[in-house]
């Protein structure tokens, strides 16, 4: 049995469907049996509300819930436990720092993300500019939908009070250089805020070694549940950012008069937390620190090295995405003349493939690229040589259908 067999047979849903060639773990990753049953021995367990209660099964909820807090932060490396903070995905973590990091800032200072950006850390960003008077600053990408670091410098002004990017297009595929960015933006004091949505289904991440200030992501593209995402931030920054969500759990004292905030991470903890899902997430990202993870890169690269390969082999077929120079994630994009992705991916459910056809969530990528839609395969740890095989004959077999 293969190293990906092995571990595909780790996933429940792939493994009572062992004709599905799953090729869609960039939109939602399966979950893990580990991760699963942690869920659902909580729920049997320890199910009961957190900060709240004085009786056993509060305590032990409690313990669980901080517990998994420890295993984000040990995923993340962070310094603390405390600079993470549970929200409900990539989404609401990425609109808490335009939210909260927004409320500090002042009309006339500028926000620079650029143009490769997934709609949630664009869209934010947007309503703060419409809300708060700032500044959007857009980096450019160049015709591979890389970000174009070399206008960094027109950009990047005594005003720029944030970058955001993304660690990892959910398109292309391409890593971003983080360590350009970061230098860029210390140079003008700025903190910088990295959407590892698409980074960490490939391994755990070093926060303190990337250097920057915000880090986001989604339980469920990491082998974990729905409903459960993390908000890293540097102790001090969170500090001096106000609460997004006000209610229970997130403040000191309240009087009929007024109120005052708890210390992060609980600040941005308003309301009953997903406490489930955390300790789901806990035991994926357990499981994940425990993998052997240069194999893991070394197969995914070989496997999106086949795909592109067999793909641009197929007469009308554009590849989107970077130069093979550029470090990429398994993620491969691709137009075919003439056809809409959502009429492929149809025809290639029916040869047993999960891809996904349409924006991405990311039009503005798209249009610099000169799509309105496109395909995407993208591959995880318990993809193999069979998944690529069946997706190559499935889209020339698309294309022999359609055209
Ligand atoms: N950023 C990127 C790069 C993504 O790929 C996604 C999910 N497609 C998100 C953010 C948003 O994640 P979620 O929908 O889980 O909040």
């Amino acid at each position: 049995m293969s190293e990906a067999s092995r571990l595909r047979a780790e996933f429940p849903l792939l493994a009572a469907n062992p004709g599905l060639h799953y090729l869609d773990s960039a939109a939602t990753a399966q979950i893990h049996r580990t991760a699963l049953d942690a869920v659902a021995h909580h729920e049997t367990h320890r199910r009961a509300n957190v900060l709240r209660g004085s009786h056993r099964l509060a305590e032990a909820a409690d313990q669980a819930f901080d517990s998994a807090r420890r295993s984000v932060a040990r995923f993340l490396n962070a310094r603390s436990a405390d600079e993470v903070i549970f929200t409900s995905g990539a989404t609401a973590a990425l609109n808490l720092v335009a939210q909260a990091f927004g409320a500090t800032l002042q009309p006339g200072d500028r926000v620079l993300i650029s143009l490769a950006e997934h709609h949630s850390n664009f869209v934010p960003w947007q309503m703060l500019r419409d809300r708060a008077g700032i500044a959007l600053d857009i980096l450019p990408v160049g015709v591979n939908g890389e970000l174009d670091l070399a206008a960094l410098p027109q950009l990047v002004t005594d005003r720029t009070r944030l970058i955001a990017v993304t660690q990892c297009s959910n398109v292309t595929g391409a890593w971003t250089d983080v360590a350009a960015i970061v230098a860029a933006a210390r140079a003008v004091d700025a903190r910088v805020l990295l959407d590892g949505a698409q980074a960490v289904q490939h391994g755990p991440q070093d926060v303190q070694a990337l250097g920057v200030d915000f880090y986001a992501f989604s339980g469920h593209k990491a082998f974990a549940p729905n409903g459960i995402g993390v908000l890293w931030g540097r102790a001090g920054v969170l500090a001096s950012m106000p609460p997004f969500l006000g209610g229970g759990g997130m403040i000191d004292e309240v009087t009929a008069e007024k109120s005052s905030w708890a210390e992060p991470p609980r600040r941005f903890e308003a309301g009953t937390p997903p406490i489930a899902q955390a300790v789901g997430l806990a035991a994926a990202l357990d499981w994940m620190m425990a993998l052997d993870w240069a194999t893991i890169h070394a197969r995914e690269a070989r496997l999106c090295q086949q795909m592109i390969d067999g793909l641009q082999r197929i007469p009308g077929l554009r590849l989107l995405g970077p130069e093979a120079s550029v470090r990429r994630a398994p993620i491969v994009s691709f137009d075919i003349a003439g056809l809409h992705p959502h009429d492929v991916c149809q025809v290639l459910d029916h040869h047993g493939l999960a891809l996904r056809g349409g924006h991405h969530c990311a039009q503005p990528l798209l249009a610099a690229l000169g799509v309105d839609t496109c395909s995407r395969a993208s591959l995880a740890l318990y993809n193999d040589e069979a998944d690529v095989a069946a997706c190559l004959d499935a889209v020339a077999a698309a294309v022999a259908t359609l055209t």
